[in-house]
Parts: structure tokens; sequence; C-alpha cells
């Protein structure tokens, strides 16, 4: 490791030299409360940002309990983030100068949900935050005084007011400098413990209810007091002024949290519920809640009690998708063209095909909830009423529409199904419960329903899980990311547009490198895409996705995803 006199040198010796020269930067260089790591620099000013590591010496800033459960050091990872974030927000009031992205320093960006990602890494000794400096220069000339700011200066303040826990004496006289005019003394900081201490907390509640929903045979939980919508259709905040959530008595379940009391709430049971109602009730939004309610949500979202197994899985249909050859027969047969539906493939999928291939994949990736809304379902999918069924034989269709299937998914798979229905009837015949949305207000009305229900015919379901066997790509040379919706391998786009549990832009980066390492080091040509993605989860599991970059500097913005994702990215990639 060297010092930071030696750094200074060499700054001075590289200054007004061509870019390039930045390059005898890499290594790791001593700071005293944490250990610098150039890990590696961008070849010009206008290359994605420069790698830069920050060790921070945890000297039992972190409690050795917040660290021995995984839920506990994810929700201690996520509160340094964001402190991170808000310390570089404090300190960023100098202006940039320079050519391209120099003097751009970032950490990734956090939502409402808090996930395990690659940006910060908590153990017993150390914490370790990836983040991105764009080494200054005005055109290709290295500007040394700047990035000497920002080595010397403000990664120093930031990593004092995210990591310290303290406001040292140092730190409260370097208060007459320009920077820490801002206002040391007055930032935003709640105190490191404190905040560590309430984030560990609701994580605890949360992973209590998680472990709850299965002794108590749930599949989701919505606290009363609960606040589902949101501010609008472009962000996840909370919806201000909102009707808040309050569980039908019959439905109500309670929680003896490990932290802070009893929490009333309703309580999805296991089996068949229709969510019914007319439109614009809240319908779709109480189904939004419960697939992101796979995650966990930060304090203050409105949805930090709503739960939902973590094997939910939203379906819907996808027009347009395609297909490779994946075994959907459960769902549609005799199509007139004489199509083997048991190994159908397809570049273009209509509604009804895209949801049947959706729906065998969420059952080859293990999920265990399907959630459906029938506003972005393919009608001729989900049913087939009665009058249409003796106008047009069955023999003469070539769907089974969900509805017949659903039950059986259920009785023979285990497999729970929350559905949105305001406008077919023919489900009540199918729920075992009946949730109406009515001014936002939850009721429940299943023996209602039971009086309408009328008998309906019912077939088996299988879990065939046929998906084809995934080929080997080996010379995937660029892996990009287009936003949260879309990434691409090399040429091929990969449209993740309506995997609606994808919630955050380091999730689509975490899957362009889990897709790479996947087809370029798992795949062989025998392996089904079902089985690289359990594979690859597993080894994710086991070994965090750093495991799957690239090179030995890593990723500084990814996020881990469910295999569900992994298998419905794969299943997207046209070259499979
Ligand atoms: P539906 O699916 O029943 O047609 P939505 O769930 O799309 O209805 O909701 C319609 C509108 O009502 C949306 O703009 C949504 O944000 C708003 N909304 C939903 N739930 C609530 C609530 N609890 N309080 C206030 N507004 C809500
Ligand atoms: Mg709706």
């Amino acid at each position: 490791m060297r010092t930071q006199q030696e750094l200074r040198n060499q700054l001075r010796q590289i200054d007004h030299k061509g870019y390039k020269a930045y390059k005898v930067l890499e290594g790791e260089y001593d700071f005293g409360t944490y250990r610098l790591c150039i890990d590696h620099v961008q070849g010009d000013p206008f290359a994605s940002p420069s790698r830069v590591r920050i060790v921070y010496f945890n000297r039992r800033i972190i409690p050795g309990e917040y660290l021995e459960k995984k839920h506990r050091r994810i929700a201690v990872e996520d509160t340094l983030l964001r402190r991170l974030h808000r310390a570089l927000g404090e300190c960023r009031d100098r202006e940039r100068k320079g050519s391209g992205k120099s003097g751009l320093v970032t950490a990734c960006r956090t939502g409402q949900e808090i996930l395990e990602r690659t940006a910060m890494h908590v153990a017993p000794d150390a914490i370790e935050a990836r983040i991105e400096v764009g080494f200054p220069a005005f055109g290709r000339t290295i500007a040394a005084d700047a990035l000497a700011d920002i080595l010397f200066d403000l990664l120093p303040e930031v990593a004092e007011r995210a990591f310290s826990g303290k406001q040292s004496p140092e730190m409260r006289q370097k208060q007459g400098t320009p920077r820490s005019s801002s206002g040391f003394g007055r930032s935003g900081q709640m105190p490191l413990a404190k905040e560590l201490e309430a984030a560990v907390f609701l994580a605890d509640n949360q992973e209590y209810i998680r472990e709850q929903l299965v002794q108590q045979g749930l599949v989701a939980f919505v606290a009363d007091g609960s606040v589902l919508p949101r501010e609008s259709g472009v962000s996840q905040k909370p919806l201000r002024g909102a009707v808040v959530f309050n569980s039908p008595e019959s439905l109500a379940v309670t929680m003896e949290l490990p932290h802070g009391g009893t929490l009333r709430g309703m309580g999805i049971r296991k089996g068949i519920t229709v969510v019914a109602g007319g439109g614009f009730h809240g319908k779709s939004t109480l189904l939004k809640a419960l697939e992101r309610g796979v995650y966990h949500h930060i304090a203050g979202d409105g949805r930090e009690y709503v739960i939902t197994d973590a094997g939910a899985f939203k379906l819907r249909a996808e027009e347009g998708r395609c297909i490779h050859e994946t075994d959907i027969s459960m769902f549609i047969t005799n199509l007139p063209t004489r199509t083997d539906t048991a190994r159908f493939s397809t570049e273009n999928a209509s509604g009804s095909t895209s949801q049947a291939a959706n729906t065998v994949e969420a059952l080859a990736s293990g999920s265990t909830v399907l959630l459906i809304d029938e506003d972005t379902s393919a009608t001729n999918f989900m049913i087939r009423d009665d009058r249409m069924a003796r106008l047009v034989s069955d023999e003469k269709e070539p769907i089974t529409p969900f509805i017949r299937k659903v039950r059986s998914l259920y009785q023979d798979l285990g497999i729970s199904t929350v559905l949105v229905a305001g406008s077919s009837g023919d489900f009540l015949g199918v729920a075992d419960t009946v949730l109406q949305m009515d001014c936002y207000v939850t009721k429940d009305v299943t023996a209602r329903a039971r009086e309408l229900a009328a008998p309906l015919t019912e077939e088996k379901a299988d879990r065939k899980v046929w998906i084809k066997k995934a080929v080997s790509r080996k010379n995937i040379e660029k892996a990009r990311v287009h936003g949260w919706d879309s990434l691409s391998l090399d040429k091929t786009e990969i449209d993740l547009r309506y995997l609606e549990q994808i919630v955050d832009e380091s999730q689509t980066a975490a899957l362009a490198y889990i897709l790479s390492y996947t087809l370029g080091k798992l795949a062989d040509g025998k392996k089904t895409a079902a089985y690289l993605a359990e594979e690859v989860s597993r080894k994710l599991e086991k070994e965090g996705i750093l495991s799957v970059t690239p090179r030995n500097y890593g990723a500084g913005a990814a996020a881990m995803v469910r295999k569900q994702e992994i298998l419905a990215c794969l299943a997207r990639y046209r070259l499979l």
C-alpha cells in the first residue's frame, strides 16, 4: 500500500500530461481511517468514470450483531449507501470544470426498495464503498490539482460524514473552510448509530412478517395504515393524502413484531384470491404493491409493511416478445398451422402465446404465487365464456384458458394466484377469497361472490418446464444497459419493459453481467435456460454479484435479482 505523499508526488509528476498518464495512479493508498483503492482508471475523459473504492476501517462502528444475519447486513449496507449519497450531495457545492466527466463523483443510486448492492459491502472489519470518479482533464490534458481536490479534500470529508458516526474536532474546525461552510454541523444526517438501529429494526420486523407468511399459510400481508398508491406514474414516492389501507375484519391478522408492538393487517391466504371492484377503485394499485412486496421498502415509503412471498411473479401479456422452444402445450395446442406447441418458438408472440410462455417460465423458475391484472392480460388467455364455448367448440379452440387451470395450479402444484378481475364474473367460480376494492377501501365479499358463482370446467395443470437449451456465447463483448427496462448484449437488445418486478436500473445492470456470464461460462448447448437460471442464482446466492462481473475491479452499480428475472431475461434474448 502506498502513502498519501506518494500519491501527491505522482499527481504532481503527471500534471498537464496526456490523459493516459493517469493510469499510474491505479493502486492502493493509506488514508489513515480508510484505504483508497484506485481500481481502474478510465481511458479518456469521456469514457465511463474511473472506479474507486473506499475501504473504511470499521472499528466497532457497526455492531457485530448487525452483520450476522443477511437481512440485517443488507439494511446496514443500504443505510450506509444512502448516507454516502447525502454526504456527496452536501459536499458537492464546488464547481466542476473540464471536459467530459471531469470531476464527477457518484455512487450507485437508490430508490424505495432495499436491495443487496455491489456499491456497498460491510464486513466485521471494514466498510467498502464503490464510487465512480471522473478524473479531471482539460481536453485530454490531465488536471491534477482538480483530482487532488477530490482525493485529498472531498473524499475524506465524505467518508467521515457518512461512516465515522462522530463529529470529530478536526471536522468541526474545518467548518471555517469554504466547502464546509455549507455546514457540517447543520448537515441533514441523523446520527449514524440511530439511523443504523432504525434500519436494522425495520428489517427485523419485515423479516419476521416474511417468516410469519409461511407459518400462517399466507402469500402476502398488507398492514393497516399502509399507503399503496404512488405519487405519479413516474415517481415511486408515496401519494400524499391517500386513503390508507385498512384490512377487512374477516381477513385481519396480527403480527407481534420483534421491535415495536403489534401490527394488524390483511393476510392474503394461499389459494386463489380475486380482487374485484369498479374501475378506478384501487385494484391495480393493490396488486402493484404486492408485486413490489417481494422486496423490502425503506421507512416512510408507505409499503414498508406490505410483504409478499418472495416467489411471487407478475404475469402479463407481452405481444412481440420472442419465445424459444418452450412447452406451452398446457395452454395452447392444435394450432391451425399444426405447429408443435410442446416446442413452441416465435420471434413475434401474440398476446395469448406470450402470456402462456410467461406462465411456463414463471413455473420453471419456481414461482409460488402468480400475480395477474386483467388490464395487462390477453383476454383469450384468461377466459372463454360459456356462450363462446358453445359457439366455438373446445376442439376448434387452441387455447385452454388460464381460468380452467388455476385451481389445479394451486391444488396440485401449490401455486397460488392473486388476480385482479373487474369485468369477468367467471373468476368468482374459482376463487377462495374475493376482495372488493370500493373507493380504495378493501372489503371481503367472498360470501356474496359464492352465491353468484357459476360452476366451471376445470383441467389439470402440470409443471411442464421445458425451455430451450441455451447455446454458449463466449464472445459477448459489450453488455450495455439502457435505463432500467432494456439491455443489450453486443447488438442484440433485450426488452425488459414488461418485467415489472425489475424495479431498479442497477438490477438491469446486474442482469447484463449475469447474462454475459451465464451464456459465456455456464451455457454449453446442453443445459436448458431454466437449469442455467437456477445454476447462476445459486452462485449469486453463495458468492454475490461480483462473482459474475468481469475483470478485477467489479461493478459499482449492480443490485441483486431473483431467479425469476434471470430466467425471464434469458428467455427474451433473441439469440438464446
Ligand atoms: P383500478 O385498477 O381499480 O382501475 P387503480 O388502482 O389504477 O384503479 O387506481 C386508480 C387511481 O386511484 C390511481 O391514480 C391511483 O393512484 C389512485 N389510488 C389508488 N389507491 C388509492 C388510495 N388508497 N388513495 C388515493 N388514491 C388512490
Ligand atoms: Mg386497473
